[in-house]
């Protein structure tokens, strides 16, 4: 018999964390090492900005640099290990239905709001409110936003190096899992987003489903 569990065999009523998360809105789930964190896009075409940190020590977090090059890709899917800027492996990606995901497009903040969108849109919510917001009871500040991952968003890189915020690939009840490799906080906005294509110019809720070890 198979110690292993089966990521893609897990039921939402056995889940131990269910929790949706409105559209714009965010969440900070404490997950223990080994526990598995389902993250559904449950009307598709929902970017779901990500961050990842060490529980014990905040300021070992998700480095997406060190993620890319170890695993010498750009796009991150089923296997891809996330590591933090010391190298260690925070999580990795345990099951996948959507099959691609974004860790180079950053987060939405109402400075890049504004750059890219004009002044109207300077109050405007953005992701990095959310972070701070939902960050704040983990004492995770300014100084602890780094590069995060935006899961469901399609940001493809063309063969001379080009990014594009494209329309996404997800649809309606995909999800993406993760496996804690320690004890981790995730720190998730729910992209509030109008103004491109990331969240289908219609930001949804989306649904977090936790399966914690014995
Ligand atoms: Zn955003």
């Amino acid at each position: 018999m198979s110690t292993s569990t089966n990521t893609t065999e897990l039921d939402a009523v056995t889940a131990v964390h269910d929790q949706v998360v409105a559209a714009g809105d965010g969440a900070l789930v404490a997950v223990p090492a080994g526990g598995e964190l389902r993250i559904v896009d449950t009307h598709g075409n929902q970017a779901v900005d990500t961050l990842l940190y060490d529980a014990n020590d905040i300021a070992n977090r998700y480095s997406a640099f060190d993620t890319v090059r170890e695993q010498r890709a750009v796009y991150l899917t089923e296997g891809s290990r996330l590591l933090s800027l010391r190298c260690d492996e925070l999580a990795v990606i345990s099951a996948d239905t959507c099959g691609r995901h974004d860790t180079v497009g950053g987060a939405c903040s109402q400075e890049s709001n504004v750059i890219r969108y004009g002044e109207h849109t300077r109050h405007q919510h953005a992701c990095r409110q959310t972070f701070l917001r939902y960050g704040a009871t983990a004492g995770i500040g300014q100084r602890e936003l780094g590069h995060n991952i935006n899961f469901f968003m399609n940001v493809p890189v063309d063969p001379s190096g080009g990014l594009q915020f494209a329309d996404g690939l997800s649809g309606a009840g995909k999800y993406v899992q993760l496996r804690a490799s320690r004890d981790i906080l995730v720190l998730i906005s729910n992209c509030p987003q109008l103004n491109n294509p990331c969240n289908g110019w219609d930001p949804t809720p989306v649904r977090l489903l936790g399966w914690w070890p014995r």
